[in-house]
């Protein structure tokens, strides 16, 4: 197929250019580079053999969207491209509104005029907001409690109306839980600008000499250990969940929302006792208070993901630790 990656030189989007490639897809990317490499292009290059078409430009340029859904004969899209801070979010919501509900508007508009009815769309699971039971499921109430997390349940809400409007359209809405991880080649993975708010990419910094200790942003919640629990996902068994979703839109139309986790929690220590193992050292640590607006534990049920896109995570949390490493060590050797 030919597959539009919206975003595709960022962190999850790149990691899915490579398994589309793999599989045989002919994949085009736009991306405005707003958190991302140019440079990215020629890791993909290595990675796949390939070249793959490049637009440098912003989603909600339709204009640009139209003609490359035209030009490059797209079939279907993945709309990975949006601001994923829920920090700054909450500083700066028209930002985010504008660019992750303008942006889906923008793109939709473009499809539909090309007739182009094919979408896989990156959501998250801070649609769910405060477990109302555990493990999430995709039935679970939606009641996000960041400003991030509404502008992906917005654009879910439009996606539903839209496929409820016109039955031509297949979307699928991939809620993803903590992607961590990186391709096994070490050529791609996440780079965050300044300091990292996420626990995986701090824990490389800190590993690399760049931050000099990790903070614990708690030890007295009510879990196994007394810190926070995630479900955390290899990136490359989220990338394989794309092409278990492109196999599903090539079976039927509407609207389906589905989990991308592993179904198991993980606490803060064993995250990092498992980079440990990694590094072979010891991280330093500190524990602080709380960190405002977390929740203690979340995690997904993956039942949905297996029955109708039969795709199951398969690479465990030390595969997860040792490819975030290798991918770290390969930055700091060029920078
Ligand atoms: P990322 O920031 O690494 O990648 C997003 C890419 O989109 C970047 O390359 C950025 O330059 C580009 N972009 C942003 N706005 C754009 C615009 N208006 N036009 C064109 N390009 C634009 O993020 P990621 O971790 O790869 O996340 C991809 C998607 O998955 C995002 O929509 C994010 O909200 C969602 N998501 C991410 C996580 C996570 O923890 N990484 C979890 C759940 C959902
Ligand atoms: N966390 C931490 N120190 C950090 C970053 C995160 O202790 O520097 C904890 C955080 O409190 C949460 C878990 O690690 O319990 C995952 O946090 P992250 O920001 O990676 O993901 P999110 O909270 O968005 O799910």
């Amino acid at each position: 197929m030919n597959i539009l990656l919206t975003g595709g030189l960022g962190f999850i989007g790149s990691h899915t250019a490579t398994v589309l490639a793999d599989y045989g897809h002919h994949v085009v990317i736009i991306d405005n580079l707003y958190n991302s490499q140019k440079e990215t292009l020629n890791s993909l290059r290595s990675i796949t053999g390939k070249v793959l078409p490049f637009y440098e430009g912003d989603v909600r340029d339709l204009p640009l969207l139209k003609r490359i859904l035209k030009e490059e004969q797209i079939e279907c899209v993945i709309h990975f491209a949006g601001l994923k801070s829920v920090a700054q979010s909450q500083t700066n919501p028209l930002e985010y509104f504008d660019n992750n509900v303008g942006g889906s508007i923008a793109l939709l508009e473009a499809m539909q005029a090309i007739n182009i009815k094919k979408l896989i769309f990156s959501s998250s699971a801070t649609v769910y907001g405060a477990p109302q039971y555990l493990p999430y499921d995709e039935a679970h109430p939606l009641q996000p409690i960041n400003v991030y997390g509404r502008t992906k349940l917005q654009v879910e809400e439009i996606l539903q109306d839209l496929s409820q409007s016109d039955d031509a359209w297949s979307i699928v809405c991939l809620r993803y839980f903590n992607p961590i991880g990186a391709h096994n080649c070490g050529l791609i993975g996440e780079r965050p600008q300044g300091i990292p708010n996420n626990l995986m990419p701090y824990l490389c910094q800190v590993a690399s000499g760049q931050l000099p200790h990790l903070n614990i942003f708690g030890d007295d919640y009510d879990t196994k250990d007394g810190t926070g629990e995630r479900d955390y996902i290899h990136v490359m068994d989220l990338a394989e969940g794309h092409a278990a979703a492109l196999a599903l839109m090539n079976r039927q139309t509407g609207f389906e929302a589905i989990n991308l986790g592993t179904g198991n929690p993980v606490s803060v220590y064993e995250l990092v006792h498992a980079f440990e193992r990694s590094i072979q050292r010891t991280i330093p640590r500190i524990v602080q208070k709380r960190r405002s607006g977390d929740l203690p534990i979340y995690y997904a049920k993956v039942d949905k993901a297996s029955r109708l896109l039969n795709w199951r995570a398969q690479r465990d949390l030390q595969a997860m630790c040792d490819s975030s490493w290798k991918y770290e060590q390969k930055i700091r050797a060029v920078l």
